[in-house]
């Protein structure tokens, strides 16, 4: 059955071309005038007998009556505007519904459909589809690339804050964190209500950053937390208008985070003094400056280029071999999809980044020599865990760069042609002989190639839960 709607509008428009009033009609089919215009309205269902019959009074084919088409330019606005009321865009406005009526003229339903559809088309805008969300983050890769991942700007701004709380060397404390907040006006708030939505609250009104407890286990990510809470205020952020904006938000708290728990200037002393001694190591960078060793190698990425002139890679990547983030500006040939985007792609099984899994002793970082058809690359990759799977952090850069490096004297050296398939995604011959439509396997979705992705409302965090949380604690001391 096509629309209710359409069909109303096409019962109508043949009622009048005959000449009929309501009553006359429904005289004839033998129902009350007040149903017929009910269906005619799109309310109610009539059945294929009533049909016939209205189609014989109307002189006119029952196809004629069932054909999908508004019957007219003035039905095709009234349809349409009866269909966009309906929708959720606007239903979430809480505002009354309107009946085109006789007396409302062809302008009016004009104007009414058209802003009907350009919120529809301004709804569409802000959710970013998967597919644009991926666009975006590949075309922020691509530009960090330009820029060697460095951002000079924020490390001026990350600089000029550890000063002013009297940082000179060492791992930041918790405390040098609360000091930094009370300079920006804040106050460092842990609670465990937290909006589920939303990895930390900032409350403007009464200058309260609110975060986990601080009693969670490994709490030396509430330092970064704090700081990206802070690096919005400090970076002068306002709500993000695109989905390409939120993401280089949240790049851009984060290198501060970054920035000021692992400073330019002592970070490119200990890192020099490193390679002065040929021995730089990502697993020491991490120890001296107190943080995980993800945050360690990616801080390197920063760096590396712009003070030690060293070009890099840098690869998180799961236990399937799945890239979860990753960045170069060493040649190294990144495994992309169609669109240029590395997340959720395989990197090749002879790196390093997924011979290491393999290894039984993992308490040191792992060391290799690759072969790639873009040269020889020597690679570092310390392994870990999480709840829900392990990964592997490498670091990697061009052979002739491998001189500065802890593990150069390694053995381990692997072969790679990948992209070509023959590398390691073609099974072996006898294999596929064997196999080839003998087996099945149900495939894991990816939920963190999802998961940057914003959720629900735009940009991810729900208003009615972030309100009533701030509403709550606003009115308490804790
Ligand atoms: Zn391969």
């Amino acid at each position: 059955m096509n629309d209710l709607v359409t069909l109303g509008q096409r019962i109508r428009h043949f009622r009048t071309a005959a000449g009929l009033t309501l009553d006359q009609l429904g005289e004839r089919v033998g129902i009350a005038g007040s149903q017929l215009s009910l269906m005619e309205n799109g309310r109610r269902e009539p059945r294929l007998t009533l049909l016939s019959a209205i189609a014989q009074a109307t002189g006119v084919q029952v196809a004629d009556l069932l054909n999908d088409a508004p019957p007219s330019k003035r039905a095709a606005l009234e349809i349409e505007l009866d269909r966009s009321q309906k929708s959720s865009i606007y239903a979430s406005l809480g505002l009354p519904t309107l009946r085109a009526s006789k007396a409302m003229t062809d302008e009016t339903l004009e104007v009414l459909v058209g802003m009907h559809q350009e919120l529809a088309r301004r709804a569409r805008e802000a959710i970013a589809t998967p597919e644009e969300a991926r666009r975006a983050n590949t075309e922020l890769r691509q530009h960090m690339r330009t820029l060697d991942n460095y951002l000079p700007e924020i490390e001026d701004v990350a600089e000029r804050m550890l000063a002013e709380v009297g940082h000179t060397t060492g791992a930041l404390t918790h405390r040098s964190v609360s000091r930094m907040a009370e300079l920006l006006g804040f106050e460092l708030v842990h609670v465990n209500d937290l909006p589920h939505s939303a990895r930390s609250v900032t409350d403007l009104e009464n200058g309260r950053i609110y975060l986990p407890p601080a009693s969670i286990p490994g709490g030396h990510g509430l330092r970064g937390m704090a700081l990206q809470a802070m690096g919005h205020r400090v970076l002068g952020h306002e709500h993000p208008a695109t989905y390409a904006d939120f993401l280089q938000q949240r790049l851009e708290i984060n290198y501060f985070a970054a920035a000021v728990l692992m400073p330019r200037r002592q970070s490119v002393e200990f890192l020099s003094a490193a390679k002065a001694e040929r021995n730089i190591a990502v697993e020491d960078f991490r120890d001296a400056f107190g943080v995980t060793h993800e945050a360690a190698a990616l801080r390197f990425t920063n760096l590396a280029t712009a003070h030690l002139d060293l070009e890099v890679h840098f690869l998180r990547v799961g236990d399937d071999g799945a890239v979860y983030k990753a960045y170069e500006n060493d040649g190294l040939r990144l495994p992309v999809d169609v669109t240029g985007s590395t997340e959720g792609q395989l990197v090749c099984r002879h790196w390093s980044a997924r011979t290491a899994f393999t290894r039984t002793n993992r308490t040191t970082e792992f060391y290799q020599y690759t072969d790639t058809p873009e040269g020889t690359f020597f690679e570092s990759t310390q392994t870990g865990t999480t709840s829900a799977e392990e990964f592997s952090i490498t670091i990697g850069v061009p052979f002739a760069h491998s001189k500065w490096f802890r593990g150069r004297e390694t053995q381990n050296r692997t072969r790679s042609t990948c992209p070509d398939e023959n590398c390691c995604r073609r099974p072996e011959p006898e294999l596929s002989s064997r196999w080839t439509g003998k087996a099945w396997s149900s495939a894991k979705l990816h939920a963190h190639i999802l998961s940057p992705l914003p959720s629900g409302t735009f940009p991810g965090v729900d208003d009615r839960e972030l309100y009533e949380f701030l509403e709550a604690h606003s009115s308490q001391p804790d």
